[in-house]
């Protein structure tokens, strides 16, 4: 860690770090590379702790004295602005974001994305604090090219689907497609960001990741979440191979993502976090346009994938399509395709991902094999006896 220098050769001093929502998959991540990689403190704020408890536990010495959990829930808790306060640097992660809710629950979207996120950017703003926050991929909502006719050949050209920071629009469905009150909330805080930026001199820069995924995403519904739970696809898809179900598809499995192992995207965040004469001011987007699928070549390599890992051969009918309204209710809409334009992150930090999908499937299904496998076939065994 000695000697340690940012992307102009000068050397890192140790910083305090207030992270909001640091219980979460990505937190978990950036506290684990924090602690491992570097000297810097992390004041970690969550209402959970169970996806850092590793972290946290007493026989881990080496960063004992580095990092702080404190149980708090950002709506209402006056310590909040004592912890932006002591840290050089705010991160907030908090939000609700698993799609299922958006539609069901638009009200809590809204408050968790918006509202609750309003305090953090005061204080910071309030106290010459710098803030990293994150956003979303989904502020772009649809392409532009999802407008045009199915057969227009423009549709094959990148100006009408490559998401740009700079550049492109945020388009969203109409306000009864409840699904768009996230990416609605989101846009609106990071306007707020961007104007405190401008009005009030607030260091700032703006996240939007394009489905990080890896390890301890969301969670298995019956084994460490609700049984009714519904989390983002691969956990959906992680539960239904552990389960030897069908993968549901919703609405045939079309919509295209772009999916980038959670490590390669944690090297960006350090990278802003460490470089903030070039990270500040800035609008992110964090992603691998390389690693683009429909859900139902996802659906069709993480069978392939889960099977190799865990010997188990795959079943006669892998995949199943469902309806949008029957899997998640009144409201649902999609965003059709996502790919990151990467020119601003490479120009200012020189970040490339480096994971293909194959490989980071490969490393994220053996985890939730070796985590979850035996807690599945048990709990499904209680359900058949019962
Ligand atoms: P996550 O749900 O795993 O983590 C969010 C954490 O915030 C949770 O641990 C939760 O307990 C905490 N939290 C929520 N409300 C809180 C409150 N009021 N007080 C204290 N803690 C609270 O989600 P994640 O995937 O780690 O996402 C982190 C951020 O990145 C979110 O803002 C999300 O919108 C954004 N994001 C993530 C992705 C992705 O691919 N994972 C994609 C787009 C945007
Ligand atoms: N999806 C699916 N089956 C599932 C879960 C999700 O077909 O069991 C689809 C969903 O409709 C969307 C895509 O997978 O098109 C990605 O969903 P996710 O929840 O990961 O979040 P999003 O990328 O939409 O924010």
């Amino acid at each position: 860690m000695a000697g340690r220098v940012d992307l102009d050769s000068n050397p890192i001093k140790q910083i305090t770090i207030c992270m909001i929502g640091a219980g979460g998959f990505i937190g978990s991540h950036l506290c684990e590379k924090l602690l491992s990689e570097t000297p810097h403190k992390v004041l970690a704020v969550d209402v959970y702790s169970d996806k850092i408890k590793h972290l946290l536990e007493p026989a881990t010495v080496t960063w004992a004295d580095r990092i702080q959990f404190h149980r708090i829930n950002i709506k209402n808790d006056s310590r909040l602005e004592g912890l932006i306060k002591m840290a050089d640097l705010t991160i907030n992660l908090a939000a609700i974001c698993t799609p299922a809710d958006y539609n069901t629950r638009p009200l809590d979207t809204i408050y968790s994305n918006f509202i609750d996120a309003l305090p953090v950017v005061k204080y910071c703003s309030e106290n010459g604090k710098r803030l990293i926050h994150f956003s979303t991929c989904e502020v772009y909502g649809k392409t532009i090219g999802a407008f045009l006719p199915k057969d227009s050949p423009l549709r094959q050209d990148p100006a009408y689907y490559v998401l740009k920071e700079d550049t492109s629009p945020c388009i969203f469905g109409p306000i009864e497609k409840q699904r768009w009150s996230y990416a609605c909330a989101k846009q609106l805080i990071e306007r707020l960001v961007y104007a405190e930026g401008a009005e009030n001199g607030l260091e700032f820069t703006i996240v939007r990741p394009f489905n990080w995924i890896g390890p301890r995403m969301d969670f298995i519904p019956g084994i460490d979440g609700p049984s009714e739970g519904v989390p983002r696809v691969l956990a959906c898809f992680s539960n239904n191979l552990l389960r030897r179900e069908p993968l549901k598809l919703v609405d045939g499995g079309e919509s295209q993502r772009t999916f980038i192992y959670i490590k390669d995207a944690i090297e960006a965040v350090l990278l802003m976090i460490e470089n903030p004469a070039r990270a500040n001011g800035h609008i992110f987007n964090v992603g691998n346009p390389n690693n683009e699928v429909t859900v139902r070549q996802l659906a069709e390599m993480m069978t392939k994938v889960y099977s190799k890992v865990s010997g188990e051969s795959s079943i006669e009918i892998p995949t199943i399509d469902v309806s949008s309204k029957e899997f998640y209710g009144e409201g649902y809409d999609d965003s059709d395709k996502r790919i990151p334009d990467m020119t601003i992150i490479n120009r200012q930090l020189g970040w490339n991902p480096k994971t293909s999908l194959w490989d980071l499937l490969e490393s994220t299904l053996t985890y939730q094999h070796r985590t979850y496998a035996e807690a599945v076939k048990q709990a499904m065994s209680k359900t058949t006896a019962n």
